[in-house]
């Protein structure tokens, strides 16, 4: 049975690179229903390279997904949205990864990003932005 009920909005699946890189991400354990990742077995169509657009068939929910690149072809990036027309925009796309680079991270520090042309705040514990930082 698939844990779409069960899950926000927007979730992403912390790839395996992200754990080779020994990040830590204080928030990912805080917040674990955002970073769990997606889990069904029947996507229509099957999970693959070339569609961005599929629906749950255990429970209907439609789903736009990013593939994980470290291990094919598992849900990486995953949106809710509401059915055909309805698909997330590409600025929607942009936001649910900022957001969920910062909710990663637990929010900012006080301090601005070490990128001298950035305008953000540094993440917590960390010398850079979301910008540089992004989770997907
Ligand atoms: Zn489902
Ligand atoms: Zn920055």
């Amino acid at each position: 049975m698939c844990n779409c009920a069960n899950l926000p909005e927007n979730v992403v699946e912390i790839s395996f690179s992200w754990f080779l890189r020994n990040s830590i991400m204080t928030g990912v354990d805080k917040f674990p229903e955002y970073f769990n990742g997606l889990e069904s077995d029947n996507f229509l169509p099957e999970l693959n390279e070339t569609s961005e657009h599929y629906k749950c068939l255990d429970c209907g929910q439609y789903w736009y997904i990013q593939l994980d690149p470290d291990e094919c072809p598992s849900p990486w990036l995953s949106i809710k949205y509401e059915g055909k027309g309805s698909e997330p925009s590409k600025n929607k796309i942009k936001s649910a990864i900022e957001f969920l680079t910062i909710l990663a991270h637990e929010g900012f520090d006080e301090e601005p990003c070490r990128d001298k042309n950035c305008q953000h705040y540094k993440l917590k514990g960390k010398e850079f932005c979301h910008m540089h930082l992004s989770v997907v």
